[in-house]
């Protein structure tokens, strides 16, 4: 007799589906072959409240446009844009215990995971402590480690070469906020100075010079958003240059807009890439950024695997652990079960979210992410576990048990590094220097919070990081401790 032992998580396989997008008033008549179209995707994507109404008709209460309204004239640090196949898996069913319209279902779009990062409301965000008093608009001071405009190098032997500055979908807890998207009336967004081609010259001069780098994550932006030819011109290059041995492409689009990468020329292209890249023994692999199950359907599962079938070695998932969206080792097992059977997708990395501008209402304390890790271990697979990083700024990642020392009460943690980023060449205390994290206030004990009021001028502090002016802000954080 097989004796039952009830567990913490019970792992239960669920058939993937992809959600009736009929049921939204404005796509009542909208074809299969229409929504599997990469260009009606594009062409209907949400990028207003206009647009938002003239697809939910009814379905949603007046209280909920004015909150998106206030938040994307007074909070938003990204551009409204959402893929119909993202908006589809919010509120998936109608059935059950999901009302079909009115108060009920506005409280059920309200608290979607999805809808919490995609369409972020004011209300969501914290009247307290809405941004750390340390946020920066470039929180991983990317711009500062850019070998050539675009190029970050940051760790010894890998780079991540931004080559646009857009994607198909936009997320209102973006770490490139500073630089990807259309400007926000918050944030005047960075612009590149260089034209792309000659950018892209300068980035493979680079790497040609520079054979101490193995590693290129080709990023952005989401690749899928540069047009095929252009992309594939680029990796072509790319893998011409000798040392190169790891190449990745970062596309959230392979969830958010999956109909993409099913499209005829852009397999076909992909499939050359990847029969390039192996007969020179190079390691192609995709990496995607999915945070809740509810968005892995059979579309993204299709796209996954089309991926692997046409010669890429991996695709991996990277998501961002957020507070209200998948902080739960429930929600977290779930996910990473969907990728890992039914679309091929590695689990790899969950990223502490990062310290922008009003993204403390996402934002997770250190010891809940340490929580969370204990609490995911021993389900998984051991190579298919996430890792749940957090990006010190001047560090890189860092998992989050490898922290140094950590105060609680003030919920600063402190990191070390083991190599020198591309700007401290010449640092003799790079390596020995303790790096500040911090845990979002509102989280703190009334003590801790404390503290912090005492020590910090919050109102002159979010207008430094949204002026651009938090790194030295940053750097004065010694200053408080
Ligand atoms: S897809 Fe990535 S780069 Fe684009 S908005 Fe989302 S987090 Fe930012």
């Amino acid at each position: 007799m097989t004796t039952i032992i009830e567990q913490p998580y019970a792992y239960r396989r669920t058939e993937l589906v992809e959600p009736d997008w009929t049921r939204f008033p404005g796509w009542r008549h909208v074809t299969r072959e229409e929504w599997e179209s990469a260009q009606w995707q594009r062409s209907h994507c949400v990028k207003n409240t206009t647009q938002l109404r003239a697809v939910m008709g009814d379905l949603l209460d007046e209280r909920f446009y004015v909150d998106l309204e206030r938040d994307q004239a007074e909070r938003a640090t990204m551009a409204m844009l959402v893929p119909p196949q993202m908006l589809n898996t919010m509120v998936p069913s109608t059935s059950g215990t999901v009302p079909s319209r009115g108060p009920a279902y506005t409280e059920a779009f309200y608290a979607d995971p999805v809808r919490r990062y995609m369409l972020p409301v004011f209300s969501d965000r914290r009247a307290d402590w809405p941004s750390h008093p340390f946020a920066t608009r470039d929180s991983l001071h990317e711009h500062a480690m850019w070998a050539v405009e675009g190029l970050t190098h940051r760790y010894p032997t890998k780079v991540l070469a931004e080559l646009l500055p857009t994607c198909p979908q936009y997320c209102g807890h973006c770490t490139r906020m500073d630089l990807v998207g259309t400007s926000t009336p918050q944030v005047l967004k960075l612009r590149l100075a260089g034209k792309p081609m000659d950018r892209y010259e300068a980035m493979l001069g680079y790497l040609q010079r520079t054979p101490g780098v193995r590693d290129v994550v080709v990023s952005g932006g989401d690749v899928a958003n540069m047009p095929w030819k252009n992309l594939e011109a680029f990796l072509e290059r790319l893998l011409d240059v000798e040392s190169v041995r790891d190449v990745r492409l970062a596309t959230k689009a392979l969830m958010g807009l999956p109909q993409h990468w099913l499209q005829p020329d852009v397999v076909e292209g992909v499939a050359r890439v990847a029969a390039k890249a192996r007969s020179r023994g190079v390691s192609l692999a995709v990496h995607t950024h999915v945070n809740t199950v509810s968005s892995v359907t059979p579309l993204v599962a299709r796209a996954a695997r089309t991926l692997l079938d046409a010669g890429v070695r991996d695709v991996r998932n990277q998501g961002v652990l957020m507070r209200g969206v998948n902080d739960s080792s429930a929600g977290l097992l779930d996910l990473c079960f969907a990728l890992q059977d039914e679309a091929g997708v590695t689990p790899y990395y969950f990223y502490m979210c990062d310290m922008v501008p009003f993204s403390e209402h996402w934002r997770l304390p250190l010891r809940r992410a340490q929580e969370l890790q204990h609490d995911i271990m021993g389900y998984l697979p051991g190579f298919a576990t996430p890792r749940i990083v957090c990006d010190v700024p001047y560090v890189g990642k860092r998992w989050v048990h490898q922290v140094d020392t950590y105060d609680t009460t003030t919920g600063m943690s402190f990191w070390r590094k083991n190599y020198r980023t591309s700007i401290e060449g010449d640092d003799a205390e790079a390596l020995s220097r303790e790096y500040v994290y911090y845990d979002p206030v509102d989280t703190l004990s009334e003590e801790g919070q404390a503290w912090w009021r005492r020590n910090t001028d919050v109102g002159s502090a979010h207008t430094a990081a949204l002026a651009g002016a938090g790194a030295s802000r940053a750097a004065s954080a010694a200053d408080l401790v």
